[in-house]
């Protein structure tokens, strides 16, 4: 008996400890390990910190040069992100190009040591730890820029073996700017993205870690944050992860330690006027995850409650479509007033919206950053691509995403203004920004290699979102929708590649699409079908045309002629409608193949209409208005459309200029 309820109970403890281990399973390959103690001085704006970084080399070879990242350095006069917006910024985010002493950044390593080391079973801690200081030199991967310090490399003394591992000790030094491209400060509030040095990737077999440019975003192992930060006692503080203790120092700051597992960046935010306004969510794994929202006192009227609905709302349906969130907490920042460049941005479980004190409440501005941003928690924050190389992926997934999550909320044609009389949806507008730069480059030009600012921009979010919204009228809405779960559930957090997007969506659509990706994808071939021409034509050669003749309606034959040609060097299979006076509707398909193709019907009825594409599928048609013929054309709701477009675009272009 005593026996038997000591194997009960050590039954009992072992069930526990293994849910103890199973809900503590790491979600990640956890490559790297960083502990921050950080003093932000929020006088001066700047900060020192000592990062120490384990580095588990999952490498599979050793390793004996490490690249990092300090990317407060592209705030720096001549540097790659500051040239890149003197020769490429045209519209998307030109607002950046005002470079000036108050938009520099700095981050500075003081000292870099290598203090242990690992074989994977024996650790090798030096008497004194290896500086290395001396050894660090700047890289220029990109463009060879050498006023470029945003890469910097080091090499070992010894190389880390497989499996093994290395810990760093890295004294650095930052200095914010006033907010440029999603990190700095405004007044007394920050926002500190970046701000830390940061090992670079090894992803298909040789290290990748790129200079800051001014299109790119970033790329970065998943692992662990340990992060204190001390700020004045009176700030609001917000960070990725989880806050483990507020601790008074008795000097007039504070002390903020935070724990995050599973993700690849850090950001936070503090100010002293921030207002807290929380929420929660429970997924459907049962898991609740605690939403807090920082808000600027001026806008808790216009904005706190629908940043709060939208974000619950994201993350229902993110839940419903494509897998729960997996994190205990969800931050969102409302950026004050003119530092909009903090705006519109993700950090792992932690991004910034945008408002006004004034925003209308039928202009969804606030509602599509925020679900824009929450978005990336899921193609960005777990499904880790690479930023740099394929922005596509992120940016564009998101706004296809974007697209489908809106119109699900607030249906399609309203999905992102309503108001006083006009209406607009969010596919209208993702479209309008690729068929500006339609041919430009390629969807998988890397990041920095755009033409323009406006090319990156239009392609990698509009023309990505088109083309997956075109693809839904290939292999359908639902398998759409569970070809981007089953890349979520397969990807996240790993770095796939665009190959494996292209393969996930083969699989799930069972079928080869590579005729498709090849065209929509990797080409800048256009696609616009057009109705060159349509007629009928009185087919009754008997009929002596002098003696004005005619038949009574419905008695004539005539010979109905509807050319369609395909404008654009995008060859893909067309559906074609025909109506009749005589009320009869023709459907017709054309493989689209050659330049042309004529249609013909002998009908004792008229031509009444002809149109191209007749379902609207083709979201990539460069231009609507060919599409179509009609009899006795109606000009008044042309005008009107493109009175909308105009105010529409206008409003658009400017909020371009800072979502990310
Ligand atoms: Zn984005």
């Amino acid at each position: 008996m005593r026996l038997a309820r000591r194997f009960l109970s050590l039954l009992f403890a072992l069930i526990v400890l293994a849910g103890v281990m199973a809900a503590q399973a790491p979600l990640s390959k956890r490559v790297v390990a960083y502990d921050i103690d950080a003093k932000y001085d929020a006088k001066s704006h700047t900060l020192d910190g000592v990062e120490t970084l384990t580095y588990h080399n999952y490498t599979g070879q050793p390793l004996d040069t490490f690249p990092f990242h300090l990317y407060l350095n592209a705030f720096q006069r001549r540097s790659t992100f500051n040239e890149e917006q003197r020769l490429r910024a045209e519209g998307f985010r030109a607002g950046f190009t005002n470079f000036d002493e108050k938009h520099t950044g700095l981050d500075e390593v003081k000292k870099f040591e290598v203090v242990s080391m690992s074989d994977g079973k024996h650790t090798l801690t030096f008497p004194q730890p290896q500086d290395l200081t001396s050894k660090m030199h700047f890289v220029r991967p990109d463009d060879g820029n050498t006023n470029d310090t945003s890469v910097f490399e080091v090499q070992l003394p010894q190389p880390i073996p497989p499996d093994g591992e290395v810990t760093f000790r890295i004294a650095f030094h930052d200095k914010f700017p006033e907010v440029v491209a999603r990190t700095g400060y405004k007044r007394d509030f920050i926002l500190a993205g970046q701000w830390f040095p940061k090992v670079g990737v090894w992803w298909q077999g040789k290290w990748n870690c790129h200079q800051f440019h001014q299109n790119t975003e970033f790329f970065a192992d998943f692992g662990v944050y340990n992060v204190k930060v001390t700020v004045p006692e009176n700030y609001v503080f917000g960070a990725t992860g989880v806050q483990v203790s507020d601790q008074k120092n008795g000097d007039g700051t504070k002390t903020m330690t935070y724990h995050a597992e599973d993700v690849h960046d850090f950001a936070w935010t503090a100010d002293p006027t921030f207002k807290v306004v929380d929420g929660s969510y429970t997924n459907s794994a049962g898991l609740t995850t605690k939403v807090r929202i920082l808000m600027q006192p001026a806008n808790m009227k216009s904005s706190a409650q629908r940043y709060l609905n939208i974000t619950i709302n994201t993350l229902k349906k993110f839940d419903e479509w494509y897998g729960p969130y997996p994190y205990s907490t969800l931050t969102v920042v409302d950026p004050p007033h003119g530092g909009g460049q903090a705006g519109g941005m993700e950090y792992p479980t932690f991004i910034t919206a945008d408002t006004t004190w004034w925003m209308p409440s039928g202009l969804l501005e606030p509602e599509l950053v925020t679900e824009h941003e929450f978005g990336h928690q899921y193609w960005y924050g777990m499904v880790a691509t690479n930023e740099f190389e394929d922005a596509w992926m992120d940016e564009g997934i998101n706004s296809y995403v974007e697209v489908k999550v809106l119109d699900a909320l607030y249906s399609k044609k309203k999905s992102i203004a309503d108001f006083y009389g006009l209406s607009a949806g969010e596919r209208g507008l993702q479209r309008l920004q690729y068929t500006g730069v339609a041919d430009l480059d390629p969807m998988t030009t890397n990041g920095w290699e755009y033409v323009t600012s406006a090319s990156y921009g239009g392609i990698t979010y509009g023309k990505t979102a088109t083309v997956l919204l075109t693809l839904e009228g290939i292999i359908g809405e639902a398998k759409m929708q569970e070809a981007i779960r089953t890349w979520f559930q397969r990807y996240k957090f790993t770095h796939p590649t665009e190959e494996d997007f292209m393969k996930t969506v083969n699989e799930v659509a069972g079928q080869d699409l590579t005729w498709y990706w090849n065209q929509a994808l990797r080409g800048t071939n256009i696609l616009d079908y057009e109705i060159l021409s349509a007629k009928s034509i009185n087919n009754d050669w008997s009929t002596d045309k002098k003696t004005s003749f005619k038949a009574p309606k419905g008695q004539t034959p005539y010979l109905t002629l509807v050319v369609v040609h395909r404008k654009g060097d995008f060859v893909m299979p067309v559906q074609l409608e025909v109506k009749f006076d005589n009320g009869e509707v023709v459907h017709e398909t054309w493989d689209g193949k050659d330049r042309w193709h004529r249609f013909q019907w002998e009908k004792k009825a008229k031509l009444v209409s002809a149109e191209v594409d007749y379902t609207h599928q083709f979201q990539l048609d460069k231009d609507f208005y060919n599409n179509s013929y009609l009899e006795e054309p109606n000009p008044q709701a042309t005008r009107k459309i493109t009175n909308y477009w105009l105010i529409a675009v206008q409003w658009y272009s400017q909020m371009l200029a800072w979502l990310t």
